[in-house]
C-alpha cells in the first residue's frame, strides 16, 4: 500500500523538500543503530563507513554486491567486512584499557571471544589475528570448541577459558594444553567435574588452572535474564561451591582454584544490572579469598549488548549505554568493591561475543516480487441494476472523510459479510462477490490514507495499515539465515541498499522463500518505535531491488535450520582498503542441492540414478525421444549442482 511516511516522520524530516538520501538516513536510523559503520550516500546507496586515521571511507554495498555477481556469488549472501571485525575488537580492548588507565585499576584485562557466538572457521581466524595484540583469547563450551581454541590462537598470553560439561577427554585435552603452557581454564559449571579434573591432573601429573561459575542472585532484564537468579540452568549453588573449595582443600589443590565466573546472561539492555552483578560476583571472589584461594582473575561473561534498535534504551533489543560507560562500570565496581576489603586488583575477563561479532556480517538478498493489497479498477458508481447492499457499499467509499473512518470501516464489514452470506447460499454471484469485495478493499485503502490524520484510532484501525501493506518476496530462507527472528522475535535493522534518494512509496511486510507462514518478517526498527510494516520502493522492470538486514554476524550462522532444504548461503569476506577500494579475501559458495540432500541422509549418485531409470523407462515407453533423454539428464546433473535458492 502506499505508506505514511509523513505520520512517523513530519517532526523529523522535512517533507516540503524533495526525497533525498539524507530523509532514508532519518527514515531507517541508520545512524542509530549503525555505530558510525553505516550510512546513506548522497546518490543514494548504503555504505560501510571506516574511519582511517582522521580519513573515512565509504563504501557502497551495492558496489561490493555488483562485484559479487561478476564473481558469480548469486544472492542471497552473507557478506563480511572484515575491518569491522578489527575495529570491535580494537575499540573493546581500547575501551577497557583507557577504564583501567584512567581509574588507576592495577591490573589488565583479557578478553575471550565465545566460540558459540560465530564458529565459522575464517571468523575465529580474522578474531585470533586481530585479537593477538590485545592477548584476546577464546572460550569454549563443548569439546569441538576446544579443539578449535587450541588450534586457532597463536599468542601464548591469551586466554582459553572452558565453560560447559566437561567429560574425560575434554579434561586430557585441557590438561595437555596446559602442560605446554596455554592459559587454559576449567571453570567448574557443577560439582561433579571436579572429581574427573582432580583424578585426571592426578594421573598425568599436570596442575589444572581452575574456575568456577557461580549463580548470581541478581537478576537481569532482557531475554536471556534466566541465566541468572536461583533456578539459572547453570553455574554453583552457594552450598555447592562451599562443597567444591572443602574438595579442593582435601586434595591439596586449592592453589588452582583461580577464577570466578559469572554470566548474567546475552544482550543485557540496562547497565544497573550489569553493575549489580559485577557487585554481587565481588563478594564471592572477597569470600573465596576469605576461604585461602589464590584467585587474580575475574570473569564477568558475556552480556554486553548491540542497540539493534538504535533506541539507547533498557527495551530488549536495545542498550542504556555505550560501551565506555561498560568499561567504566565494571572497573569502578571492581575497584569500590575490592579495594575497601584490600584485596588486590584482579585480572577482569570478559567474554563479549555479540558485541564484537554482530556488526561485521549483513545479509544480502534480492526480492523476486511484490504482491500489493489493493483494489482492481472500479466503475465510478455502482452499475444498474446492482444488489441495494453493492449500491451501499459505493457510497460508503463515496462519504468516508476523516470524521467517520470507524463508522465507515464498520458499514463496508457488515455490506461486503452480507454479501459473501448471500453468495454462500446461491442468493449473489460470483461477478457481485468480487465487486462487492473490490469496493471493501477501496473504502479500506481510503480509511487506511486518512489515518495519520486521525489522532486516536482504535485497535482495528491500528491494525489496517498491516493488512493494506505490500508482500515483497525475498530470496532467502529465514529459517536458515535469521533464525532468531523466527525464534525469539529478535529484531533487526533492515533496509533497502540502494535507491535511497527515491522516496520508498510503499509499505510491506517480508516474506522468504519457505512456504512457512512463520517465514516472514513483519517486525520493524523505525525512529518512531517498532513497526509492522517497512517502507519500501517499487520494483522496477529490469533491475534488482536488494535489501540488507544488518548486524547479524552473532548467532544466526549456525542455529539455522535447513526447513525446506534451503542451504548454507553463499559468503563473502572482504577488506577495505584505505583507498577506498577493496578485495574478495574469501568467497565460499553456499550448500548445492546435491549438498542439503546428502544431510538428510540421501544419495545424490543414487537419485541421479534412479532419475536415469526413470527417464529410460519413458524411452522404451515412446514417450519422450533418446536427445530428450540427454537434454532431461543434463538438467537434471545442473539441479543437483545448483544453488539452493532462487537463481535469475
Ligand atoms: C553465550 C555466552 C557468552 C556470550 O554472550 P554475549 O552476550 O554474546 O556476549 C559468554 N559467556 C557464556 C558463558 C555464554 O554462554
Amino acid at each position: 500500500m502506499q505508506n505514511h511516511l509523513s505520520s512517523s516522520l513530519e517532526n523529523e524530516l522535512d517533507l516540503s523538500t524533495e526525497w533525498s538520501a539524507e530523509h532514508s538516513a532519518r527514515l531507517y536510523g541508520v545512524r542509530d543503530w549503525g555505530s558510525d559503520y553505516f550510512d546513506v550516500s548522497a546518490e543514494g546507496n548504503a555504505v560501510v563507513s571506516l574511519q582511517f586515521g582522521e580519513k573515512t571511507i565509504q563504501v557502497p554495498i551495492i558496489d561490493i554486491v555488483n562485484g559479487m555477481k561478476e564473481r558469480g556469488l548469486d544472492m542471497p549472501a552473507v557478506l563480511r567486512i572484515e575491518n569491522l571485525l578489527d575495529q570491535r575488537i580494537t575499540q573493546l580492548n581500547e575501551a577497557f584499557a583507557k577504564a583501567i588507565n584512567e581509574a588507576g585499576y592495577n591490573n589488565h584485562y583479557r578478553g575471550v571471544f565465545p566460540i558459540k557466538v560465530n564458529q565459522q572457521c575464517h571468523v575465529i581466524e580474522e578474531i585470533a589475528d586481530y585479537g593477538s595484540r590485545y592477548h584476546h583469547g577464546l572460550e569454549a563450551g563443548s569439546k569441538a570448541e576446544l579443539i578449535i581454541a587450541l588450534t586457532q590462537l597463536k599468542d601464548p598470553e591469551s586466554l582459553i577459558i572452558c565453560n560447559g560439561y566437561k567429560d574425560e577427554e575434554f579434561i586430557e585435552l585441557g590438561l595437555y594444553a596446559r602442560q605446554m603452557g596455554i592459559n587454559c581454564f576449567f571453570v567448574l559449571e557443577t560439582a561433579m567435574e571436579l572429581d574427573i579434573i582432580l583424578e585426571r591432573s592426578r594421573a598425568l601429573g599436570i596442575d589444572p588452572l581452575i574456575g568456577v561459575r557461580i549463580r548470581l542472585a541478581s537478576m537481569v532484564e532482557g531475554h536471556w535474564n534466566e541465566d541468572s537468579g536461583d533456578r539459572s540452568i547453570f553455574g554453583l549453588s552457594t552450598n555447592a561451591l562451599l562443597g567444591v573449595i572443602e574438595k579442593l582443600k582435601q586434595a591439596d589443590m586449592l592453589h588452582c582454584l583461580q577464577l570466578l565466573h559469572s554470566h548474567l546472561g546475552s544482550q543485557i539492555p540496562n547497565i544497573r544490572n550489569i553493575r549489580s552483578g559485577v557487585m554481587e560476583a565481588c563478594r564471592f571472589y572477597a569470600g573465596l579469598i576469605e576461604e585461602g584461594a589464590p584467585m587474580g582473575y575475574i570473569d564477568i561473561g558475556g552480556g554486553l549488548a548491540v542497540d539493534y534498535e538504535g533506541a539507547r534504551s533498557n527495551s530488549t533489543h536495545s542498550m542504556n549505554y555505550g560501551l565506555d560507560e561498560y568499561c567504566y562500570s565494571i572497573v569502578e565496581t571492581l575497584q569500590e568493591s575490592l579495594e575497601p576489603l584490600g584485596i588486590a586488583h584482579p585480572v577482569i575477563i570478559s567474554e563479549s561475543g555479540r558485541a564484537l561479532v554482530a556488526y561485521s556480517s549483513m545479509l544480502l538478498f534480492n526480492i523476486l516480487e511484490t504482491r500489493e493489497h489493493k483494489p482492481g479498477p472500479l466503475p465510478d458508481s455502482a452499475p444498474d441494476g446492482s444488489h441495494d447492499l453493492i449500491v451501499n457499499l459505493f457510497s460508503v467509499l463515496d462519504y468516508v472523510n476523516v470524521d467517520n473512518l470507524q463508522e465507515c470501516y464498520n458499514d463496508a464489514l457488515y455490506y461486503r459479510d452480507e454479501i459473501r452470506e448471500l453468495f454462500h447460499h446461491g442468493q449473489a454471484s460470483l461477478r457481485e462477490r468480487a465487486l462487492a469485495e473490490n469496493v471493501t478493499l477501496a473504502v479500506l485503502e481510503k480509511i487506511s490514507n486518512l489515518l495519520p490524520q486521525v489522532r486516536r484510532v482504535s485497535q482495528e484501525l491500528e491494525a489496517l495499515p498491516e493488512l493494506m501493506s505490500d508482500i515483497y518476496y525475498g530470496n532467502f530462507s529465514l529459517f536458515q539465515s535469521l533464525p532468531d527472528i523466527w525464534a525469539i522475535d529478535q529484531l533487526f535493522p533492515i533496509m533497502p541498499i540502494h535507491r535511497l534518494n527515491e522516496a520508498p512509496v510503499r509499505d510491506g511486510v517480508l516474506a522468504d522463500m519457505t512456504c512457512d507462514c512463520d517465514g516472514k518478517i513483519d517486525n520493524f526498527i523505525s525512529p518512531s518505535g517498532v513497526t509492522k510494516t517497512l517502507p519500501l520502493h517499487p520494483l522496477k522492470e529490469g533491475e534488482e531491488y536488494y535489501i540488507s538486514v544488518f548486524l547479524v554476524g552473532a548467532y544466526q550462522e549456525t542455529l539455522g535450520d535447513l526447513h525446506n532444504l534451503f542451504g548454507d548461503t553463499n559468503v563473502v569476506s572482504v577488506h577495505v582498503n584505505e583507498d577506498g577500494s577493496f578485495d574478495f579475501r574469501r568467497e565460499f559458495h553456499g550448500d548445492s542441492i546435491a549438498d542439503v540432500l546428502s544431510y538428510v541422509e540421501y544419495d545424490p549418485k543414487l537419485i541421479q540414478e534412479q532419475f536415469r531409470r526413470i527417464a529410460e523407462q519413458a524411452v522404451r515407453d515412446g514417450k519422450i525421444s533418446v536427445p530428450m533423454r540427454q537434454q532431461m539428464l543434463r538438467a537434471f546433473r545442473e539441479s543437483m549442482n545448483g544453488y539452493t535458492f532462487f537463481e535469475r
